[in-house]
């Protein structure tokens, strides 16, 4: 059966691959875009394409008006836009600090708590938030992203506890590396150290984030929330 899939970020890197995989399988998807042109390859799959900043309560809330007129309240939910500002500590401005834990951990708040108006009503609904192995083993020039990180796990065992016995689950995925515009601004030397440090010696495609992402949110996951499930090539040992 077709759910209403929302997926924050969607229109490039993980979100892109999440919303295509939803798609693919059949579900009405949404998807945010805050910038450029929303991708044609998603419009060919007849994907809503709604422009929307997550740091922006109004936006979101006229972005949930869309989606609900068109495809009624989402069932599905996959916070994945994030942005970094890495910097050492030293360095590290107010604004670096809090441009992401603005975007990442309030954003995240603000959709999240607008989607469980509609899957209280419901009684069903699936939260997945897309987090980072740094989130949990930490990372030089990253403490801004990490503690933002970090903060979805605390978040989101907090909502499955509350949203339990309403038959909602939320749960994290906590990707490695994976090979998208955020990382591509690695140099090739720090892509080589990382990689080194990675069991499976690789980066991760988009395309094995949105698995799991798929799985969280199918039926066969109905038993699982409050998981950090690590989808990392081994980086972080399963945490
Ligand atoms: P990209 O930089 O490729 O894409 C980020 C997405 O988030 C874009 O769609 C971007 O929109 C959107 N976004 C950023 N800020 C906002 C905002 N204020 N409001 C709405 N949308 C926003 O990143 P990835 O695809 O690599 O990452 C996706 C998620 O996965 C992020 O949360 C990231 O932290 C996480 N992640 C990524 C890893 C990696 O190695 N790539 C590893 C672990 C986690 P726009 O195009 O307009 O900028």
């Amino acid at each position: 059966m077709s759910r209403s899939v929302l997926v924050t970020g969607g229109n490039r890197g993980i979100g892109l691959a999440i919303a295509r995989a939803f798609a693919d399988a059949g579900d009405s998807v949404a998807y945010t875009y805050r910038s450029g042109e929303p991708p044609a390859e998603l419009a060919e799959l007849g994907c809503l394409a709604v422009k929307c900043d997550i740091t922006d309560p109004e936006q979101v809330e006229q972005a949930y008006k869309e989606i609900e007129d068109r495809h009624g309240p989402v069932e599905v939910l996959v916070a994945n836009a994030g942005v970094t500002r890495d910097q050492l500590l030293m360095r590290m401005s107010e604004e670096d600090f809090s441009t992401v834990l603005e975007t990442n951990l309030t954003g995240t708040f603000r959709v999240v708590k607008r989607a469980n108006r509609g899957m209280l009503r419901a009684r069903k609904g699936r939260i997945v938030l897309i987090s980072s192995v740094v989130g949990l083993m930490g990372s030089a020039g990253q403490a801004n992203y990490a503690a933002s990180k970090a903060g979805l796990v605390g978040f989101a065992r907090s909502i499955a506890r509350e949203l339990g016995s309403r038959n909602i689950t939320c749960n994290v995925v906590a990707p490695g590396f994976v090979d998208t515009d955020m990382t591509r601004v690695l140099s090739d030397e720090q892509r080589q150290g990382i990689v080194k440090q990675v069991p499976l010696g690789r980066y991760a495609r988009p395309e094995e984030i949105a698995a799991s992402v798929r799985f969280l949110a199918s039926d066969e996951a109905a038993y699982i929330t409050g998981a950090v499930i690590p989808v990392d090539g081994g980086l972080g040992m399963g945490h």
